[in-house]
């Protein structure tokens, strides 16, 4: 088939590369005049691993990654460990896979440059679509500036905003939940080298938490911080704000929490509005689908809708292949991922209400609560195999 993808994000390049595999002509048509990923961490586990694994990219992923030991949830001020999560060779062992840390722009860089490398056409920039129109057996897609491209289906993997699921579902205006969110990128040889062993510490209580872990191969810390906020309605996600707000926000905060704000370019501090949607019940019709984040924007507190995107590409392409017709292909994409991508929707708002629990005492027995119940959260998300799960 000639497939037609808007939005050359993580969501997009994956599931061209996953359709290129079973030998599909993948269009990529990005709004953007070059790659300019947003400088932050991903961090991925075995689930979205196992995917760029079976497109020969893990190695090479790896190279560029940080494997991280622990995950730590923290007490905000004095850091004291209420919960903890292993990872390492221990996790690799249990899932299959490892969990990594990855820069965006390192991981989109590696997605672009393996779809440059095996596609018949490269990415076309500069190209923002606008509109599609379905008639018989094929969709036509407009774009902002009167261009016309022709598929047998279109993929739409343009993001949290997307135009296409506005025409497929009708306008849905994303919901505000009361959280902004700071984000910054630190060289690591700003700070002590004791300042933080190789862990992601999620800082968390009182309305507010703050993620901070290695990128790169442990030269760069990212932290993002959450705070919770009736006053701010910017959604961009490459919004600057001013460092001192950043600052006062996290007053008091446990000493590692001060250092990355201290060590931070003051003219680096970026701040978004994080929005919601409720998760919808249907994103395909006949020839159009939806991807990533434009079916499923998820709140950040799972770290996992770009994992979401990047499982969706590998069952996008393995419905295709099941069977011969287009639409029941989109439907059995569909049908696939609508629960396991609602599920995490709704933990994703679950975690961020447990992480800014207000009174010490029960934020303590809230995560000692998670201690009880043995690795349920851990193994239903790295066990998902997008390669091999049984689809119908
Ligand atoms: C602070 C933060 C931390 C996160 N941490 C993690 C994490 O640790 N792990 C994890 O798995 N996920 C994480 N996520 C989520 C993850 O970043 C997203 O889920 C993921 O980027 C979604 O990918 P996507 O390709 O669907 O959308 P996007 O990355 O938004 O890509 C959409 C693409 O479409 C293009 N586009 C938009 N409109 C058009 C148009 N009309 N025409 C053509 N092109 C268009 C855009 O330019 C862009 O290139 C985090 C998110 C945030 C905000």
């Amino acid at each position: 088939m000639n497939i037609l993808i808007a939005g050359a994000g993580i969501g997009g390049l994956t599931a061209a590369l996953c359709l290129q595999k079973s030998g599909h002509q993948v269009q990529l048509l990005e709004q953007a005049p070059e790659f300019t990923e947003v400088g932050a961490g991903i961090q991925c586990g075995a689930n979205a691993l196992r995917v760029l694994d079976y497109l020969g990219l893990k190695a090479e992923i790896e190279a560029i990654a940080v494997d991280p030991l622990r995950a730590d949830f923290r007490e905000h001020k004095t850091g004291a460990v209420l919960h903890s999560l292993t990872f390492g060779q221990d996790y690799a062992q249990r899932h299959g896979a490892p969990y990594l840390h990855v820069h965006r722009a390192d991981l989109h860089q590696i997605l672009a440059n393996a779809f440059n490398d095996r596609a018949a056409s490269a990415v076309t920039f500069n190209t923002t679509v606008a509109s599609y129109i379905e008639q018989g057996d094929k969709v036509t897609v407009q774009t902002e500036d009167g261009r016309q491209f022709e598929g047998d289906c279109l993929v739409a993997a343009d993001g949290v905003k997307s135009v296409i699921r506005d025409q497929l579902l009708g306008h849905r205006a994303p919901v505000f939940t009361g959280n902004i969110a700071w984000r910054g990128v630190v060289p690591a040889d700003r700070l002590p080298a004791d300042f933080m062993e190789k862990t992601v510490s999620n800082f968390v209580g009182a309305n507010k938490h703050m993620v901070i872990y290695y990128l790169r191969r442990q030269q760069l810390v990212n932290f993002v911080g959450v705070v919770e906020s009736d006053h701010w309605a910017e959604a961009s996600w490459s919004q600057k704000a001013p460092w001192q707000e950043l600052k006062n926000d996290f007053a008091g905060w446990h000493p590692t929490v001060q250092a990355v704000i201290d060590a931070v370019d003051k003219d680096q501090c970026y701040r978004w509005a994080l929005h919601n949607h409720n998760p919808f019940d249907h994103w395909s019709s006949a020839r159009v689908t939806l991807l990533g984040d434009a079916a499923h924007a998820t709140l950040p507190f799972m770290a996992s809708g770009a994992a979401m995107a990047i499982e969706d590409g590998r069952i996008l392409q393995r419905a295709l292949d099941q069977v011969s017709n287009v639409e029941q292909g989109l439907k059995l994409y569909q049908r696939n991922r609508l629960a396991r991508t609602a599920k995490i929707q709704t933990m994703s708002t679950q975690m961020g209400r447990l992480y800014h629990i207000k009174k010490p005492f029960l934020l303590r027995m809230a995560f000692k609560a998670l201690d009880l119940l043995p690795g349920k959260k851990d193994q239903f998300l790295p066990d998902y195999d997008a390669n091999t799960v049984t689809i119908k």
